[in-house]
């Protein structure tokens, strides 16, 4: 039991649920081809849970055994007055840890208040250090931008900075060596991700998908590298130090090619107030209408439960069981 005398959130295959994703928007001022379409349609306003309904869930959840929360979107940073509910979350009991996921366009004015307001980590993603690549990726002129933005969070004092990177063949494959020199160089950890199958339209094949394997090859063929001793089980990324001692680490969230779905221990909470249990559910668990219908905690525990109970045991992706959930990326929640 946790604290709270509330039971703790683990799944049917005993997996204990340690982390909640939170979605805060589905808004975004990128449109990451493989993420969000350029005409995309918003959610309305009255539909995305307010800063007391992410904290109530975010809080019910923490009495459940969850310790760590990131925060996410869409671009998080997109929403109005981000730090006040890092604020809100950064003091709620049984928190161990806090971060969010950004594109850093908007952090060259917000990393210090978000620092300040209690933020620990960030991921920043970044899929190429070549504007004319950045902008073919990412539909938008904005590689200055995200740049800055990443020496903003350097310079406020955030513990680790990670760099995300999705690689995509024949786009920015040929740059892997040169993020792990940027590893070396700033003491980042990069992480190279692949490409998974929750893009708008059909761009996904395993033609554009580029093994994490491949790219470990590629970049121990420069730098020497070797595995962390100290890997947390439970992570995406399986990560590498480098052999020479220089700081910084090259991960590789090989989501696709080397399943970690037996230790998963993530839930997400999409913007508009929805469990999502693995990130290609097919079916989501509502919180918003119970919440709006006045739930009390021991009904929101009970619905948290609930929906963990049906978390997926894996993905299908590579077993021809794969259907695509309606939902991509952006609106999940990454
Ligand atoms: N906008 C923020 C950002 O880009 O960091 C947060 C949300 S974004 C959906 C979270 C992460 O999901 C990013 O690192 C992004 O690169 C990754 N992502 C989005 N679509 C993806 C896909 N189809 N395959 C793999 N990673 C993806
Ligand atoms: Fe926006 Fe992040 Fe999706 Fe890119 S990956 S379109 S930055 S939400």
């Amino acid at each position: 039991m946790a604290s709270s005398g509330l039971p703790l959130l683990t799944d049917r295959y005993a997996r204990r649920i340690e982390s909640l994703r939170i979605s805060v928007t589905d808004r975004c001022d990128l449109r990451c081809f493989y993420c969000m379409p350029e005409d995309v349609e918003w959610l309305p306003r009255k539909s995305l849970l307010s800063f007391e309904e992410i904290e109530r869930v975010a809080r019910v959840a923490l009495e459940g055994g969850v310790r760590r929360l990131r925060v996410t979107g869409g671009e998080p940073l997109l929403r109005k007055d981000l730090p006040t509910l890092i604020a809100r979350l950064a003091r709620l009991p049984g928190l161990e840890d806090l971060a969010l996921t950004s594109n850093a366009t908007q952090l060259d004015r917000l990393a210090v208040p978000l620092r300040q307001a209690g933020l620990e980590r960030v991921n920043i993603s970044l899929d190429s250090l070549d504007p004319d690549k950045f902008r073919k990726l990412t539909n938008r002129d904005m590689h200055a931008q995200v740049m800055g933005g990443i020496d903003a969070a350097d310079a406020a004092g955030f513990g680790h900075i990670s760099l995300n990177c999705v690689v995509i063949r024949g786009q920015n494959d040929d740059e892997v060596v040169d993020f792990a020199r940027l590893a070396r160089e700033r003491a980042f950890d990069v992480r190279f991700i692949e490409f998974m199958p929750l893009e708008h339209g059909t761009k996904w094949g395993t033609d554009v998908m580029v093994p994490g394997k491949e790219l470990r090859e590629r970049i121990a063929e420069v730098f020497p590298i070797e595995p962390d001793p100290d890997q947390d089980p439970h992570a995406p990324s399986r990560d590498w130090l480098f052999r020479d001692g220089a700081p910084g680490s090259v991960g590789f969230i090989d989501s696709v090619t080397q399943p970690f779905c037996s230790t998963c221990n993530r839930i997400r909470l999409t913007a508009d107030g929805k469990i999502r249990t693995c990130l290609f559910s097919l079916r989501e668990n509502d919180l918003l209408g119970p919440l709006r219908a006045g739930a009390d905690d021991k009904e929101l525990a009970a619905l948290l439960g609930a929906a963990v109970a049906t978390k997926e045991k894996k993905h299908h992706i590579t077993d021809g069981l794969f259907v695509k959930p309606e939902r991509t990326m952006s609106q999940i929640g990454g």
